[in-house]
């Protein structure tokens, strides 16, 4: 069967299905980054769609400690992976969620922007072979992240990615990145499930820089319902850029002056590259430290150097500027540059004198920076210098306290610190003012705080608040912990665009419109069925049903069922001739092969209803009461046989194929004439009666001459219908009723009139009707209805009453039989006896009536 529609108009989506409820929950999750700085992992679900921002490592623990809360989520249900940038702790779980997580089993997938593509897969090697060195707590192998690091997607800033839909949902998700700053590649993400839009920060920067673009806060049409923001630097303000920079090349040249030599640690990639870039042009303005070398000891940083210069395009006009003059501020191998990179740790590092090395990791948890570290801090001359933000637990955080001994790594011997340590951030998120100005000017409704210490989060939340406190819009501010779920919930208003022939008018408060809902992408338009193609490019196809039904009943009895349920049928031959009956203009009903029906239709809502009612029809024949009444005339009793002129005239040459209907003997050419209706009516009339008193027949006066006195016990309604089968074949004769005999027929029954309330003469009339009546009986007493007149003469007048009201009923309810002539002629008894001669009750007798025919 087609498919069903739905009490409103059906939300086609792209995809052509139903987009479920609109006020569905969106849940926010975190299984990391939630009230801590680490393992950024943040869950979106939404309408039976799961986006996951980020997947990183906690940098302060190690193995599997470091991995974000991943046993709380199915991973086969997510639909995306968006991560942010490559910093570990955004996406160095990302090999073990897609390795040895069930994410396999499902069709998720992983998008991260081509730089960030390029840097992770070097990165991601070196974190292997760090993170496992000495230790059995391995998270995954450099083949397993290789392998997960195909299937990996990148994308361009501010290309628009649309989800397929998944297995089980079509919701429409769509994202589009932009640039955060931060480092290369980095960016945040506008995601849009359903039309309902979610910002994701991940880190971010505003701050203009040597070489990234910052972030700005989008052109978009439509501002974010909820933005998922970092938090990082909570309250505190970063100095001015150029402030610090000065402070910070000061510092390096005190510290080269007084002998010493100067550690940065630093993460390979991200503002390592910021600080090659300001410490480069630094010594180029300082002839004086021409001489002191500045060594950038990372292999990682070196490989990934091409990355940079690939991506120069993506990066500040300052650059780009460079570039466009032939000179690539990445290549710090030139003859122009001071900078010496080292791949190959600190073996070939000359710190006999002066210079300045910058290592990583920048956290000194183990590596060369902390390597040096311990070598150099018992010389006060040296000095360490943190450029960026520490987490909780790690040696850089713990050394700005300025302990007087630190722990070597090996073997855990005291070392004495002496060398100075200082502080100066070069950390590009946002800090307060920026974090503010961003948020106030994309406002969203619900505000969720993230990737920042507890302290730092509540006092930036605070702050917020008092800030907004004076807005009329309102803004929800939430700082989940790890593993907490927010719940949002919003409203399932959605715009429509009204299209083609229904904008024509503008529509009035309370009018109703009727089209089709399509959504497609993330508009909805509103339209009529016949703009669709124009509109929406969507085409339309016709869906031809088709149904076929084994049914026990002729070709005649079912044209008969059909006009009185539907009234005037269409006849013809479709294109293969096969005879066809067409119902409400809509419903093809085909006689398919013996006793086989083809019922055809275009489907739609209400074709599909006339074809359910015709199928439901054609099913119910064989019960119907009037059905019985036709076809069945009793074993034994049926006795056309016994009538020579009961034989049914040939078929007719339009009636349906001799071989299929046999004995179908229905004058087509009065198929569609008003007449026609009238058997109909009469038989629904019995059918009617029948179904109230169960003993109902038809009646003529010739019937009754070899009948018993109806006032004696009556004959069996078989006897009678045997009788109306052998009089059926009066109907074969071409006058069956001569002029006179209808005027004999007028003159007694105004004979009848005269002699009315007679208690005799009504017996009389019982048992001698002269004209045709419906006989109801009820237990031992007769009514009968004149067929004409439709009056009812009994000798029992409660039936006689019951009866009349019944018939009244009949009239008022079934409407075939009130509209148009409320009684019957004469004629209509013929017609009544017409068809149901031409009802065939079963196949075997239907051979017997035509052996004897022959
Ligand atoms: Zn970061
Ligand atoms: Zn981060």
């Amino acid at each position: 069967m087609s498919k069903r529609n739905f009490a409103g108009a059906p939300v086609i989506s792209s995809a052509g299905l139903v987009e479920g409820n609109l006020e569905d929950d969106m849940e926010v999750t975190m299984l990391g980054a939630g009230q801590e700085v680490g393992r950024s992992c943040c869950v979106i679900k939404y309408k039976g769609r799961t986006i996951v921002c980020d997947s990183g490592v906690h940098p302060a623990f190690s193995g599997m400690a470091a991995l974000p809360f991943l046993d709380e989520l199915d991973w086969s249900t997510v639909d995306a992976i968006l991560i942010t940038h490559f910093h570990l702790d955004h996406a160095a779980s990302l090999t073990y969620v897609m390795e040895k997580t069930n994410f396999k089993e499902g069709n998720g997938v992983v998008y991260m922007s081509h730089p960030t593509k390029a840097v992770y897969r070097y990165l991601m090697s070196d974190f292997v072979r760090v993170s496992t060195a000495g230790t059995d707590d391995k998270l995954f192998s450099e083949e397993e992240m290789l392998a997960s690091w195909n299937s990996i997607i990148g994308f361009d800033f501010e290309q628009e990615i649309l989800l397929p839909p998944s297995a089980t949902s079509n919701t429409a998700v769509r994202f589009t990145s932009f640039a955060a700053g931060h480092v290369l590649g980095a960016c945040m993400f506008l995601i849009e499930i359903a039309g309902t839009r979610v910002l994701y920060t991940g880190d971010y920067s505003t701050e203009e820089d040597r070489h990234l673009v910052p972030a700005k806060v989008p052109a978009w049409e439509k501002k974010p319902d909820v933005m998922i923001c970092e938090s990082t630097y909570g309250v505190q303000s970063h100095e001015p850029r150029l402030e610090k920079e000065a402070q910070f090349t000061t510092l390096v040249h005190n510290i080269i002056r007084r002998g010493g030599r100067v550690l940065l640690p630093v993460f390979a990639l991200g503002r390592a590259q910021e600080i090659l870039l300001i410490l480069d042009e630094y010594w180029s303005e300082h002839p004086e430290l021409h001489h002191i070398p500045i060594f950038f000891v990372s292999s990682l940083a070196i490989k990934c150097m091409d990355v940079y210069r690939q991506y120069i395009h993506t990066m500040s006009p300052n650059v780009r500027d460079k570039f466009s003059r032939g000179i690539n501020p990445f290549d710090f191998k030139g003859k122009n540059s001071f900078i010496r990179p080292l791949d190959r740790g600190i073996s070939k590092l000359n710190d006999k004198g002066p210079c300045v090395v910058m290592a990583s990791p920048g956290f000194l948890t183990n590596g060369v920076s902390r390597e040096l570290l311990e070598k150099w801090a018992p010389d006060p001359r040296n000095g360490l210098i943190i450029t960026g933000y520490s987490v909780e637990g790690v040696m850089a955080r713990t050394i700005m306290n300025e302990p007087t001994e630190i722990q070597a790594l090996q073997g855990g011997a005291k070392i004495l610190r002496r060398l100075s340590v200082d502080y100066i951030s070069f950390s590009a998120h946002v800090d307060y003012t920026q974090n503010a100005k961003f948020i106030d000017e994309v406002m969203p409704a619900h505000l969720i705080l993230v990737h920042g210490e507890a302290n730092n989060m509540s006092r930036l939340r605070s702050a917020l608040k008092t800030k907004f406190a004076e807005r009329k819009d309102d803004i929800q501010i939430y700082t989940p912990r790890n593993v907490e779920t927010v719940k949002l919930k919003f409203r399932g208003e959605r715009m429509a665009k009204a299209l083609g022939s229904l904008a024509l008018t503008t529509p009035t408060p309370s009018s109703h419109l009727s089209g089709l809902l399509v959504s497609k992408d993330f508009t909805y338009t509103f339209l009529a069925p016949s703009d669709l193609r124009d509109f929406t490019g969507l085409s339309t196809s016709i869906i031809m049903q088709r149904q076929r039904l084994t049914v026990g009943v002729s070709w005649d009895l079912v044209r008969w069922h059909l006009r009185g349920m539907y009234g005037k049928i269409e006849e013809g031959r479709d294109a293969e001739g096969t005879p066809t009956m067409r119902v409400m203009q809509a419903v093809d009903i085909k006689a398919a092969g013996k006793f086989e029906l083809a019922i055809e239709w275009v489907g739609s809502v209400t074709n599909d209803m006339v074809a359910d009612s015709v199928i439901a029809l054609v099913l119910g024949v064989d019960g119907s009461p009037a059905s019985v009444k036709k076809t069945s005339s009793g074993p034994g009793s049926h006795c056309s046989h016994r009538h020579p002129h009961a034989e049914p005239s040939p078929p007719p040459a339009d009636l349906p194929k001799a071989d299929e209907a046999e004995a179908t003997t229905s004058t087509p050419k009065e198929a569609e004439t008003e007449l026609d209706l009238l058997p109909s009516r009469l038989d629904r009339l019995i059918a009617f009666l029948d179904s109230y008193f169960g003993q109902v027949e038809l009646i003529r006066p010739e019937d009754i001459v070899a009948s018993p006195s109806p006032a004696a016990p009556s004959p069996p309604p078989a006897a009678a219908a045997a009788d109306m089968e052998v009089d059926a074949g009066a109907e074969i004769d071409p006058n069956p009723l001569e002029p006179a005999e209808k005027a004999e027929q007028e003159l007694a029954e105004a004979a009848e009139e005269e002699q009315t309330k007679e208690r005799l003469e009504k017996e009389e009339r019982i048992r001698k009707p002269r004209v045709p009546v419906i006989r109801v009986r009820l237990d031992d007493y007769v009514a009968d209805v004149v067929v004409e007149s439709l009056s009812v003469t009994s000798t029992h007048e409660p039936l006689q009453r019951r009866v009349e009201s019944v018939i009244q009923l009949a009239l008022a309810i079934v409407t075939p039989l009130s509209g148009g002539e409320t009684n019957f002629t004469l004629d209509d008894v013929e017609k009544a006896k017409r068809a149901k001669r031409t009802e065939e009750p079963i196949p075997e007798e239907k051979e017997e009536v035509e052996e004897k025919a022959e």
